[in-house]
């Protein structure tokens, strides 16, 4: 039987998400696979050309006479671009995109300015030797020979732009040279070197040369070098386990607990330089707000120029570098934020993800992949291993550990020693009750006067993650829910309540239902307010505030926490940013203002996000030898989050959650999928969203899965492109992609939806 595959040729081409058909030889019958690199001919003159295998298959779509043959597989160099395009793939069918959209995401595409060469002149002679024949062409009035020779003699490898350039030496003459063995000319690839690199290379040289008077490089891989201390119990525990079954079995997931300070770094460190004694490569995902200098410099001084990073502020080229060097073997470690988890390594050993938690690992753009599924996936096809750490694990990666497919280890005390910080809650309602109507309790502000009188720091930190406008009443801290998805409503303009799941409206109210309070509104104050108020509270502390205005700059994050950590000011005033990234000793206090503010976004993860915000918040407090103290405000002090999280007990709330999640099916109980609807034309979004919604019921109604809405998004308009959302829920994610693959093909056939932009997502 005559086989055939479908290729897709170019991938930097949004355009070109078309498929090509080509013949499969019989020598590649049983051997070409899906994901497969493959040349072929293509276009006029038939130049061989890099393509995708999609798909194989026994129906010929055009007359056989006039379709081409497979040349060849590209095996060696493709390895890994294979796996990634099976990966890509997958990516496709379970999130949702184009063949295109998902193959861009995991291979960057080769831009033709990036490769750039270094060409050099090296002298091949001993010295005595190159100096006879230094004398030979002098005696023979041979200029530019001698000229060069004489200018090799005192350095032995001149760049190639300095050669021909103002030693004025020829291409004839130099050819000429290297055949007579005098010279040879080398041409390097090099490599774009992210910036920090670059200065920790050099510091590390210098630091060398001070120390032995010669330069000196780090030991290859680094081993035996730790931080300074050998592991504890629990820690070995880990690496010993992980390492036994790496040798027994391929892929396997692990899931590492451990309070901030517990030294779960210093355990992806040892796994690290495991897949290096083996010849395998690792990719540690890190947040790119926790890529510090800090952090980096750790595992620079580990594993020195094996590791590479990337994030956000490299160029295309430099990215596309960075991988580069994966992919010839001249790394082996890639760290960076979710996108680092395409790095094309030929024997991918391990991923790791520090913090698994961080919402920065879902992307917002399509495919909306989360890093840790994707991960998941990558492991399993490459038989390597999964490794999660978390202080606050994710609720979905902590649901797959009590259900025995990813093995749990918990660090339970700081690796450096030090207690956990003593934690209490302020109740405001009460603050309100008593007179006190300022956005600082009065414990609060007591304990910010001891700390300025003892010469220590104190942290406040606003909570506004994900703020979208919910009312809540000051007097009882009752909020305005939903009464159908127990979420919180958000106030629109035209001073009505909407629920974001499923269009539910109803009026603003002007009375607390509750208690029949009048203080009943949307929370408003920001970080520039709060730091007016301690400003004014505190005329003689110095204040720093860290938010999205004050940190526009290029490094003007990175800035302020440099500043703060060498105690040029008190009190530091910011958003969740401060919770991330740096240990300051000299912090004894952390504030958190308005706790239960991310309680209230319209979204079933909210309470989570508040565990995980707190709780992080918290770890901030006494990271030095003095003990910390931590304040909790909040108008909901007996919600589960803020309970556990004062706690600091995951155990409980993830218990708590759970149970809400299982009674409403929302995951990872259940699995969830959003279609998200935009367009310009807001009629035709209306119409457009019916008419889906009602083949959606249908298909949804014969399957036994929910659907929900739709309704506006939770920002309902967005440069002038409404949009609209309508949820599928089911126990079984298959269900959904089966209902997701059947709602695209109707979504392509119909011409009633060409004008809108449809996209889905999952949970
Ligand atoms: P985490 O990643 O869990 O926040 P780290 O690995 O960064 O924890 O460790 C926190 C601190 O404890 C670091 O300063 C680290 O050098 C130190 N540390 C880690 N493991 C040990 C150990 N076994 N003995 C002593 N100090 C340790
Ligand atoms: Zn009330
Ligand atoms: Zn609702």
């Amino acid at each position: 039987m005559e086989l055939f595959a479908d290729i897709i040729i170019d991938i930097s081409h949004s355009k070109l998400d078309q498929t090509f058909q080509y013949r499969i030889p019989e020598r590649l019958q049983g051997i070409l696979e899906p994901g497969n690199v493959v040349e072929i001919p293509f276009g006029r003159g038939d130049r061989l050309t890099k393509g995708y295998v999609l798909r194989i298959t026994e129906y010929a779509s055009c007359p056989l006479d006039k379709m081409k043959s497979i040349e060849t597989v590209v095996t060696d160099l493709a390895g890994a671009d294979s796996k990634l395009t099976a990966l890509a793939l997958w990516m496709r069918d379970y999130y949702g995109c184009t063949t295109v959209q998902a193959l861009r995401t995991v291979l960057p595409f080769r831009q033709k300015a990036s490769v750039k060469k270094k060409r050099t002149v090296v002298l091949r002679l001993p010295a005595g030797e190159a100096q006879q024949r230094l004398e030979w062409f002098r005696s023979r009035h041979q200029a530019a020979r001698a000229r060069l020779l004489e200018a090799l003699l005192e350095e032995p490898a001149l760049p190639y732009e300095v050669v021909t350039g103002s030693l004025k030496i020829t291409a004839p003459v130099l050819r000429a040279m290297e055949e007579q063995g005098i010279l040879s000319c080398e041409s390097q690839h090099v490599y774009r070197t992210p910036a920090v690199l670059c200065s920790l290379r050099e510091e590390e040289e210098n630091r060398a040369e001070q120390l032995s008077g010669t330069p000196g490089g780090l030991e290859p891989e680094g081993f035996g070098r730790t931080d300074g201390f050998v592991l504890n119990e629990e820690q070995q525990f880990i690496v010993d386990e992980v390492r036994q079954d790496w040798q027994r079995i391929g892929f396997a997931q692990y899931l590492i607990h451990g309070v901030t300070g517990s030294g779960k770094t210093a355990v992806y460190m040892e796994l690290i330089a495991l897949a290096l004694a083996r010849g395998e490569q690792a990719i540690l995902l890190i947040p790119e707000i926790s890529l510090t200098y800090q952090n980096v410099l750790r595992f620079y001084h580990r594993f020195g120029d094996r590791i590479s990073i990337l994030h956000s502020r490299l160029s295309p080229a430099e990215r596309y570098d960075q991988f580069e060097r994966a992919r010839s073997g001249d790394i082996d470690v890639m760290i960076g934020p979710r996108s680092a988890l395409f790095t094309p390594f030929q024997k991918l050993g391990i991923i790791i993800i520090d913090e698994e938690h961080e919402t920065s690992y879902k992307s917002e753009a399509v495919p909306r992949y989360h890093a840790r599924e994707t991960a998941k996936k990558r492991a399993m096809l490459e038989g390597a291993r999964l490794v999660l750490g978390s202080a606050t694990p994710s609720l979905e990666a902590y649901y797959e550990a009590e259900n025995g497919r990813c093995r749990l280890f918990t660090l339970q005390k700081r690796a450096a020693g030090g207690t956990l910080p003593r934690v209490c809650t302020v109740d405001m309602r009460t603050e309100l009750r008593e007179g006190n109507r300022s956005i600082l309790s009065r414990s609060l502000s007591e304990k910010i006067g001891e700390r300025l009188e003892r010469g220590e720091q104190a942290m406040l930190f606003l909570n506004r993650r994900g703020y979208s406008g919910f009312v809540s009443c000051r007097s009882c801290g009752h909020v305005m829910k939903c009464p159908h998805c127990d979420v919180s409503l958000s106030l629109h303009r035209n001073r009505r309540l909407v629920c974001h799941y499923c269009g539910y409206e109803e009026p603003a109210a002007e009375k607390c239902p509750e208690c029949g309070s009048p203080f009943i509104g949307g929370f408003r104050a920001g970080t520039q307010q709060i730091e007016e108020i301690v400003r004014h509270a505190f005329p003689e502390a110095g204040i720093l505030r860290m938010d999205a205005d004050t940190t526009k700059g290029k490094d003007g994050h990175a800035e302020i926490l440099r500043a703060f950590g060498r105690h040029e000011a008190d009190i530091l005033v910011g958003t969740q940013m401060i919770v991330k990234g740096h240990d300051f000793p000299g912090v004894t206090l952390v504030g958190i203002l308005a706790a239960d503010l991310s309680l209230n976004v319209s979204d079933y993860q909210a309470s989570e996000r508040t565990f995980q915000l707190l709780t992080q918040a918290a770890g901030r407090a006494g990271r030095g030898e003095r003990p910390g103290e931590v304040v909790i405000q909040t108008y909901d002090p007996e919600h589960y989050a803020i309970v556990s999280a004062a706690d600091q007990d995951y155990l409980s709330f993830y218990a708590r959650e759970m149970s809400y999640r299982r009674l409403a099916g929302y995951p990872p109980a259940g699995d969830m999928m959003a279609i998200h609807l935009a367009s310009e034309n807001q009629d035709q979004l209306e119409l457009a969203a019916g008419y889906l919604a009602k083949f959606v019921r249908q298909l949804a109604q014969r399957r036994n899965a929910a659907v929900i809405g739709p309704a506006d998004e939770a920002v309902a308009r967005i440069n002038d492109v409404y949009r609209k959302a309508m949820y599928l829920k089911h126990a079984d994610f298959r269900v959904l992609t089966a209902i997701k693959n059947i709602v695209e093909q109707y979504i392509e056939i119909n011409s009633g939806f060409k004008e809108i932009l449809i996209s889905f997502e999952r949970r």
